[in-house]
């Protein structure tokens, strides 16, 4: 059975869909129109509720995609054949043909990624700030339309800091591995960053333990 299909092709690397990616578009249509502003659509019309909660849920993966195309474009400039890019349940990923194994190299494919969502994210705060309503706050968003603008910069926001979170198979750990790799050799730097990355995880479940 085929499990994911091609959508499109961009900078020459196919765009391909998983299936699970199908039954989770759905959940985040759902969530939108649940939640209340800012996160949300909640107060507007039915109609107007889902098309735009639809629209937020397609930014979102057209954001992921373009995270994606952030690593697969400098991997590419080094020479690295990238496969395609999957949309699956939870994110992106790129399928490369080898990974670089110049330190380098990795950092900044590795940082390009989160470097496209943070610019994502500054490009719609712009937007929001410059066509905002005069009664409109940071977080007060009446103007629906408005508020897909700022949804869209807040999520790429946290789309960049959550993939730089220093465990992997996040950008984060890859950066770590990369900047480690530069004083030791490859091996030790995969095992330190993996031990760092451990450590990491631990103190975020301890964190979560106590804050929920
Ligand atoms: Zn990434």
């Amino acid at each position: 059975m085929k499990t994911s299909f091609q959508i499109g092709r961009i900078i020459g690397i196919p765009i391909k869909l998983h299936i699970t990616f199908l039954l989770i578009l759905p959940v985040f249509v759902w969530n939108f129109a649940i939640n209340p502003s800012p996160f949300g659509f909640s107060d507007q019309d039915t109609t107007l509720r889902y098309v735009l909660s639809l629209a937020m849920a397609v930014s979102l993966f057209v954001c992921v995609i373009l995270h994606e195309l952030g690593h697969s474009y400098i991997a590419k400039k080094h020479g690295t054949k990238i496969q395609s890019i999957t949309l699956f349940l939870f994110g992106g990923v790129s399928a490369l043909e080898e990974i670089p194994r110049d330190p380098k190299t990795e950092l900044k494919m590795a940082l390009a990624g989160p470097g496209v969502s943070f610019l994502i994210s500054i490009l719609f705060m712009g937007i929001y700030l410059l066509f905002k309503s005069p009664d409109d706050s940071f977080i007060q968003i009446n103007d629906p339309y408005m508020r897909l603008f700022w949804m869209i910069s807040i999520i790429n926001i946290m789309l960049g800091i959550f993939n730089l979170l220093p465990a992997f198979p996040m950008d984060g750990g890859r950066v770590l591995r990369a900047w480690l790799a530069q004083r030791t050799t490859y091996i030790r730097a995969t095992r330190e960053a993996a031990g760092i990355g451990k450590m990491f995880a631990i103190i975020m479940g301890i964190f979560g333990l106590f804050y929920t």
